[in-house]
């Protein structure tokens, strides 16, 4: 870590703001030109210059533009990091990653239940490039040491995953790759910056789909990395620049808005999440619920501590099989079937035919009897009522 350098992270960091604070304005100081509250959509791509080469720190949109600065400073104060970058996705953020810290020889360790994309980009795409992966069930850490090898450089994490809402232990993990000179990379999409800070548990990069609770109003794809790695930061914002998936301006602004009330949607997608939990715990028709916030979880006692909340996130599997999975999902009217998560409203997915399709066939495959709920924000009773109308057909 570089402690000279200001980096924009740097100045909101150390004010000793609370996490609500920092989300309304870390990096959206009034617009110095004309004193907008909001920070302003700049739907430029280039900036003029008063002289060859002189310029007020933006020549490209591609290389950087004020909208996403403000952006990726305050998903930088929110990780409590040093450095943020945005990305066009979560699997360009991921990809820049992975192409930053390995290469043709190498080697890192995935969780063997990871998003499925996740695990598309390793399979189907860095494979061909010559990077090996190994999944490992990331809860047994001697199962994670065994799997290392001098070649890894990259744990890859995911707490709580998707869809089976395993928890890892992020301290132990980076331990891990700390001792054999590699690095540990946590996506932190399903807990948010606002239930679970990596950094402060000793990950060197946070990865984040801010398609999901980051925007959180399911009208935007998006990508972050953060890291206090100064030397790291500089290599990603490097290729950030050189591989080109940037967000445009009004992708970052709505990123930005979303962000704004992270911490309120996030304790009510909690609430809400608790009681669809007791809904379906003891429900005859479901047989087995997986949340993290229920003591018989198995990383109950992980999560307990490195989470400030469970989440909103809830899967659950099916006492009937397949064809009661599958007609539940068919049978919400107020849980929305389709894929992706985090919004306001709530959705109902069958992660083995839909989200998790990809991963079929392989290590990673998972249950066909299990479903997978984003509990949006609507009232609690709404969402009780149709989830228990469509329990009563499956
Ligand atoms: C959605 C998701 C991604 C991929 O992000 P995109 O924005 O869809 O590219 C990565 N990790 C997790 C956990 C996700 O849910």
């Amino acid at each position: 870590m570089d402690a000279e350098r200001d980096l924009p992270g740097d100045r909101w960091a150390g004010g000793g703001y609370g996490f609500e604070t920092l989300a309304i304005h870390a990096g959206q100081d009034p617009d110095p030109a004309t004193g907008a509250v909001i920070v302003p959509i700049y739907q430029t791509s280039t900036y003029a210059q008063s002289d060859v080469g002189e310029h007020r720190g933006y020549e490209y949109s591609r290389s950087g533009n004020p909208t996403r600065t403000a952006l990726e400073t305050c998903l930088a104060a929110l990780e409590a990091g040093r450095t943020g970058l945005t990305f066009a996705s979560g699997l360009a953020a991921e990809d820049c990653l992975l192409r930053t810290v390995t290469g043709p020889g190498g080697h890192v360790l995935v969780p063997d239940d990871a998003y499925g994309g996740t695990y598309r980009l390793f399979a189907r795409v860095l494979a061909r490039w010559g990077v090996e992966h190994t999944p490992v069930p990331l809860g047994d850490l001697d199962r994670v040491r065994a799997a290392m090898r001098p070649e890894t450089s990259l744990i890859w994490c995911e707490t709580p995953t998707n869809p089976l809402l395993a928890v890892a232990d992020i301290a132990a993990l980076a331990a891990i790759a700390h001792e054999a000179g590699a690095r540990l990379a946590v996506d932190n999409t399903f807990a948010s910056p606002y239930l679970q800070q990596p950094l402060a548990w000793g990950a060197d990069i946070v990865v984040h789909s801010t398609t999901k609770y980051l925007g959180g109003h399911s009208d935007v794809v998006g990508g972050a990395l953060v890291t206090s790695d100064t030397g790291l930061a500089e290599e990603l914002a490097y290729h950030q620049n050189a591989m080109g998936a940037v967000p445009g301006p009004f992708d970052s602004w709505l990123v930005l808005r979303g962000a704004k009330t992270l911490g309120v949607r996030m304790d009510r997608h909690c609430a809400n999440a608790a009681r669809v939990v007791e809904l379906l715990t003891g429900h005859p028709a479901v047989a087995a619920v997986l949340y993290p916030g229920l003591p018989d979880h198995p990383g109950h006692a992980v999560a307990s501590r490195q989470m400030s909340g469970y989440g909103g996130m809830v899967s659950f599997r099916l006492a009937g099989g397949e064809a009661a999975a599958l007609e539940v999902c068919r049978r919400t009217r107020l849980f929305t079937l389709g894929e992706s998560l985090g919004g306001v409203e709530s959705l109902i997915e069958h992660p083995a035919r839909m989200t998790h399709a990809s991963v079929a066939g392989s290590q990673l495959e998972v249950p066909a009897d299990l479903v997978r709920l984003s509990v949006g924000i609507e009232t609690a009773d709404d969402l009780l009522a149709d989830l228990d109308e469509a329990l009563a057909g499956g």
